[in-house]
């Protein structure tokens, strides 16, 4: 996958690029990642790239003309299947089906917007999408950038090997919630709830697989009604979750 980033600020992203699974992706060819700064695409003397807004308000907004030539920059070595991308908080939620759809493009194109945004010509002239990392405003376009990333680079083939396999996180997990994880010792001293449940001790991978399933679909409607409201149960995770939600309603009284 290759991803050219637009932004002011293209050395926030040294971090991301520096450690674990993006620089790993780096090493191994899966992943090409490029930085463009439109201050490099400016006449101005002080590479001044904003400008106040059209009508008044406070603040003020990114250029289009900088940014309309980091653009063709950017596409310039990205033959076609580009995706052009701007982080903003009106756009489309983050989710699974949306990462897929995204999945389908070998190609993107992250614009980072800062201080009140950029001039709405970019959107309506070259932007594909404009995707959101929640109803909540983040003072630029870089971190939602590094969010989206990160989730695009662990759906690249060949990029999480058995141990960080992401098929049994959350929401990845057919639609529920990852099932509670344990490690070494068996028992911790001084805590009240100490143990590793036994099945998970038993070596028994049958039993081990119903365990984690029947916990998956329990946590998520405990945790995620909404996520398990829109979830179909097969015949077997119907049992498994009237079990888990009987034993739930009993021990915390609601059953006698
Ligand atoms: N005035 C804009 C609005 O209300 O829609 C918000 C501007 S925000 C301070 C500056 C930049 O941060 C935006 O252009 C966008 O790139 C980014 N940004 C802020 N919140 C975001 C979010 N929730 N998701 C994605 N990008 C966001």
């Amino acid at each position: 996958m290759w991803i050219n980033v637009i932004s002011l600020f293209p050395e926030m992203f040294k971090t991301i690029l520096d450690y674990g699974l993006i620089n790993k992706s780096i090493k191994k060819k899966l992943l090409n990642i490029n930085f463009f700064n439109p201050r490099d695409f400016t006449d101005h003397k002080n590479r001044k790239v904003d400008d106040y807004i059209y009508g008044g308000g406070d603040g003020v907004i990114l250029k289009a003309e900088p940014l309309i030539k980091s653009i063709y920059r950017a596409k310039l070595k990205m033959k076609n299947n580009v995706k052009l991308i701007y982080l903003s908080p009106q756009g489309k939620k983050i989710n699974i089906s949306l990462i897929k759809k995204l999945m389908l493009y070998k190609n993107i194109i992250l614009i980072c917007g800062r201080y009140k945004g950029i001039d709405e010509r970019i959107i309506n002239n070259f932007v594909d999408e404009e995707i959101s990392i929640g109803d909540y405003i983040v003072s630029g376009g870089e971190l939602p950038a590094m969010v989206l990333i990160d989730i695009l680079v662990r759906q690249i083939p060949g990029v999480l090997n058995k141990i960080s396999s992401g098929n049994t996180d959350s929401f990845f997990n057919n639609g529920l919630l990852d099932s509670p994880n344990y490690t070494r010792p068996q028992k911790l001293k001084n805590l009240l709830q100490n143990k590793v449940p036994s099945v998970l001790l038993s070596g028994d991978h049958k039993k081990i697989k119903t365990w984690k399933l029947k916990q998956s679909l329990g946590i998520t409607w405990l945790k995620r009604p909404d996520l398990f409201k829109k979830k179909k149960l097969t015949q077997k995770e119907e049992i498994l979750f009237n079990e888990f939600k009987n034993s739930y309603l009993k021990k915390n009284n609601f059953l006698e």
